[in-house]
């Protein structure tokens, strides 16, 4: 399986970092599936520079919807439907409450979808989208791939969850934001790879702006994410969506903080990093609790 950064970013836009989006790519036998986990700003340009197109997703994933990470899913959904010269239904897995998102998207883009159908003979239809709420447990995709979810902690953003992704002997878990919560740890266990949102709290706890000191209470740091990965057995602890932006000199400050109770493999980096995770690396022994 591969793990692919397409936005590290947060709310606060950045030039050179996308918002919160990974691609989780399966190669199988028959066919190669990629699942976008979250879609906020300029997903569809880093889908692009890491040539998949919007036709191309097996699936849309959903943590949780907050904006920055549904920015750009009418993106999505509109360039999907557009590109795309066969049916090419969507389907789009979130918490409670993402069917309704999901309407009023479709609701907005009312007049762009009229103007489509006009034009062009071969587009009959508005954006076929199948859109599933999901809780906690097994959840058919329809791709061959084993998806599982369970709620995070986030709150007081409610629900929010967590996807774990597996394939012949390969378990990546996307966890979104959150802090640490038994629902996480249920989900990670043994997992081979754990990509997980971060903020430096050492930091964000000196800036004197209520509004960035209320995201403490509902982000983990990278000394968090590192021991929900310790707990749980993870090989890979991948870090995303850093606030303050990643920049070079600190990099290793946010691998040490991470490591401090994680002794596996910490991958950071920029928009479109790739990492390749190596079939049984986590903790295979144990059963997953789901
Ligand atoms: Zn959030």
């Amino acid at each position: 399986m591969i793990v692919t950064l397409l936005g590290t970013g947060s709310p606060i836009p950045a030039p050179d970092r996308a918002g919160p989006a990974t691609l989780v790519t399966v190669t199988a036998a028959d066919a190669t599936r990629h699942l976008l986990v979250d879609a906020g700003r300029g997903v569809l340009m880093r889908m692009a520079a890491a040539g998949v197109g919007a036709g191309d997703l097996a699936a849309v994933l959903i943590t949780h919807l907050h904006s920055d990470h549904i920015t750009d899913l009418n993106d999505v959904i509109t360039t999907r439907w557009v590109t795309s010269f066969a049916p090419n239904p969507l389907t789009i897995v979130g918490p409670v409450g993402t069917r309704d998102v999901v309407d009023h998207l479709l609701a907005a883009l009312a007049p762009d979808i009229a103007y489509r159908i006009a034009h062009h003979d071969d587009l009959t239809e508005p954006p076929p989208v199948t859109v599933v709420e999901v809780e906690e447990g097994p959840i058919d995709v329809g791709v061959g791939v084993a998806v599982t979810c369970a709620p995070t902690d986030h709150k007081p953003v409610e629900p929010s969850l967590g996807y774990r992704i597996e394939h012949e002997g390969t378990a990546v878990v996307v966890a979104g934001d959150t802090v640490p919560c038994a629902g996480l740890d249920r989900l990670c266990d043994g997992a081979d790879a754990l990509v997980h949102t971060v903020i430096r709290k050492d930091l964000i706890e000196n800036v004197p702006l209520q509004r960035m000191q209320d995201t403490l209470d509902y982000h983990s740091s990278p000394e968090e994410a590192g021991a929900t990965a310790a707990r749980a057995g993870v090989g890979t602890l991948v870090l995303t969506h850093y606030v303050p932006a990643l920049t070079p000199d600190t990099a290793e400050e946010w691998r040490r903080r991470a490591s401090l109770h994680f002794d596996g493999v910490v991958e950071l980096g920029d928009d479109l990093h790739r990492i390749e995770i190596p079939p049984a690396s986590g903790r295979h022994d144990l059963n997953t609790t789901i």
